[in-house]
């Protein structure tokens, strides 16, 4: 049977006019919601076997199989229970840029093809730029996220420091604590694993700069080419921030390249209360900053910003005869040019957009609370016996474990891998768990504005009661 295009054309219509009301009473109802669902076998059975047609099918039939079995199915990211991993809280007005953005579907490779969506994304960057302290030939763009902004920002490193020829001997410097992506990255850019040191990290999980500087040392005596060190704002395990400060110093005088991986913390420059905690920030050559983790967007929105533009323009810009007519003025820009892609979506919009509508006070407050929730965490957490905390409250992350008297520290892994279990497989909180100094721990990361104080409360407490259950069922 085939459908008429108009009658489908004509039912998109009807969808979509019953799809904004749903989706907005669903962020309306969200904390009602299981923070975590999975969708069953027969579901994904089902998905499996119902194969890509050679005839289509009508529309209505297609979006509503989407809306309960696809979008059903997923951790709510934007739950202000949600507490695993970085959460992506998201404004509604993010949605729209994004929606009205894919509507109408600018190419944001080049000028000519979005002279006012580069203009927006120009403005974004020199925003964020200047928050970070970097001077007018600051630069940069929007890129898919943390992972592509850090290997944006390390081609720049690695073509600006190293020639050719020293390549095989090039050394970067990360720590304990750094993402793996830039691990990743590296190896995408063609460093072995022995390239990339490791430094070890302080009580607070931080980059040990003595540590840093006599591997330098021992690096450049060993012939070895160091070009990079990689500090970051906002570690993604205990939200630590490296000491930037002195990491810039360092760099200056052995002449390195200094990126800041922000894309969790970077966004502590928006607020006036926790800026100052980034200081130093400014002597980087480079900086990641993920708008979808603590920007409040929807995914696929990632900002690299570089202390000075040429420097990726050396890296990125290609001029073959079919992009020939893509000449721009001055003061414009081709972001093909500035990175990897060449066709692009106008990431930047949908942030700027919420920029507009919310202004940077109130972003600036949001950033503020995930801060004051991760410390109310923390606190009711001391007040519980048995409760340990690994790594204090740093920005929006707090790391604990449940370690009572009378189970052998041998066991302790075991339980509090099962209280995460638990928690999640209650729907009512998702937390899981991470390592630090060789310990299994239970991770709070809270930057929601949406999660209110309430919320942390019930959450300890139902973490407290699991743990206790837990605890009885082995020992009964
Ligand atoms: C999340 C994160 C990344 C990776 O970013 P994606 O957007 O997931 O690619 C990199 N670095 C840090 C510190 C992060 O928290």
């Amino acid at each position: 049977m085939e459908f008429a295009m108009e009658v489908q054309k004509r039912q998109l219509g009807e969808l979509l006019e019953e799809f904004i009301p749903t989706l907005l009473s669903r962020y309306e109802g969200m904390k009602e919601e299981p923070v975590y669902r999975e969708g069953d076998e027969s579901t994904i059975r089902r998905l499996r076997e119902r194969g890509i047609p050679r005839e289509g099918r009508p529309v209505r039939q297609v979006f509503e199989e989407m809306e309960k079995e696809v979008y059903a199915n997923q951790t709510l990211v934007q739950h202000p229970r949600c507490f695993a991993c970085i959460p992506s809280p998201v404004s509604l007005f993010s949605w729209m840029g994004e929606v009205m953005t894919s509507g109408y579907d600018p190419h944001a490779g080049c000028w000519i093809n979005a002279s006012t969506a580069s203009c927006i994304e120009q403005e974004v960057i020199r925003w964020m730029c200047s928050l970070a302290g970097y001077p007018h030939t600051g630069s940069g763009l929007f890129v898919s996220g943390g992972s592509m902004a850090n290997l944006t920002a390390l081609t720049a490193a690695r073509d600006k420091l190293l020639p050719q020829e020293d390549r095989a001997r090039g050394v970067a410097y990360v720590s304990e604590q750094t993402h793996s992506s830039v691990a990743k990255g590296l190896h995408i850019l063609g460093f072995a694993p022995q390239q990339v040191r490791v430094i070890p990290t302080d009580e607070l999980f931080r980059m040990r700069v003595d540590r840093l500087e006599a591997a330098i040392r021992e690096d450049r005596a060993a012939g070895r080419k160091p070009f990079a060190v990689i500090a970051t704002a906002g570690t993604t395990n205990t939200g630590s921030i490296d000491p930037l400060e002195e990491i810039g110093s360092l760099c200056e005088r052995e002449g390195l390249w200094m990126h800041v991986d922000g894309a969790y913390g970077a966004s502590l420059l928006v607020s006036e209360e926790q800026r100052e905690k980034l200081r130093g920030i400014e002597r980087s050559n480079s900086i990641s900053w993920d708008a979808h983790k603590w920007l409040m967007q929807t995914y696929g929105c990632s900002a690299v910003l570089v202390r000075d533009g040429q420097d990726l323009v050396h890296s990125f810009a290609v001029h073959p005869e079919y992009l020939e007519d893509a000449v721009i003025q001055e003061g414009q820009l081709n972001y093909w040019d500035l990175g990897p892609e060449l066709t692009r979506p106008a990431r930047s919009l949908k942030l700027w957009a919420t920029l507009q509508v919310m202004g940077t006070d109130r972003m600036g407050q949001a950033i503020d609370h995930g801060c004051a929730m991760a410390r109310l965490a923390e606190e009711s957490l001391r007040r519980c016996p048995g409760w340990e905390i690994v790594c204090p409250a740093q920005q929006a992350i707090v790391n604990f474990r449940y370690a009572p008297a009378g189970v052998e520290e041998g066991a302790l892994d075991g339980l509090n891998q099962r209280i995460a279990q638990a928690v999640t497989a209650s729907g009512y909180a998702q937390i899981l768990t991470t390592q630090l100094k060789g310990k299994k721990v239970l991770r709070i990361c809270c930057p929601n504005p949406e999660t209110a104080e309430e919320d942390i409360r019930t959450t300890i407490q139902l973490l407290d009661r699991l743990a206790r259950e837990l605890t009885q069922e082995r020992i009964a």
